[in-house]
């Protein structure tokens, strides 16, 4: 056991190193002391432990309109399975919506791109 110091707190950081900040009256640094402000300010970090906040499995790159189907369709299983929280699938409803519109209008584009270049052919060809 490692010798105990009033002055630095006496938790682990998420790394599992000693944490060695100013410690308060507890022993413990703010973070510590207050671990809901800690998941308030730092939420992105990791969930490490236990299930997937998404599921059964991490997200696939949705980088087709088919790959926002597919995931559509899992979240929908996860949920019904209670697997995934509903309040999780909410949020990222419309986040798949927004996806599929910038998927739909990548789309629209590389086909004018492609008939530009066609209709450029053509003129130079003539
Ligand atoms: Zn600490």
């Amino acid at each position: 056991m490692l010798k105990t110091s009033n002055s630095m707190c006496q938790a682990l950081t998420k790394k599992g190193k000693p944490c060695r900040a100013a410690a308060t009256e507890g022993g413990l640094c703010f973070f510590h002391a207050n671990p809901n402000k800690a998941v308030e300010l730092g939420r992105i970090g990791g969930r490490r432990n236990g299930k997937s906040p998404v599921g059964s499995e991490p997200l696939p790159n949705l980088d087709s309109a088919a790959a926002v189907r597919d995931t559509v369709n899992r979240l929908i299983t996860d949920v019904y399975a209670g697997k995934l929280h509903p309040r999780i699938a909410t949020g990222l409803a419309p986040l798949m919506q927004l996806q599929l519109r910038v998927l739909e209008k990548m789309d629209l584009e590389q086909r004018l791109t492609k008939i530009e270049r066609q209709l450029k052919a053509m003129s130079e060809n003539r």
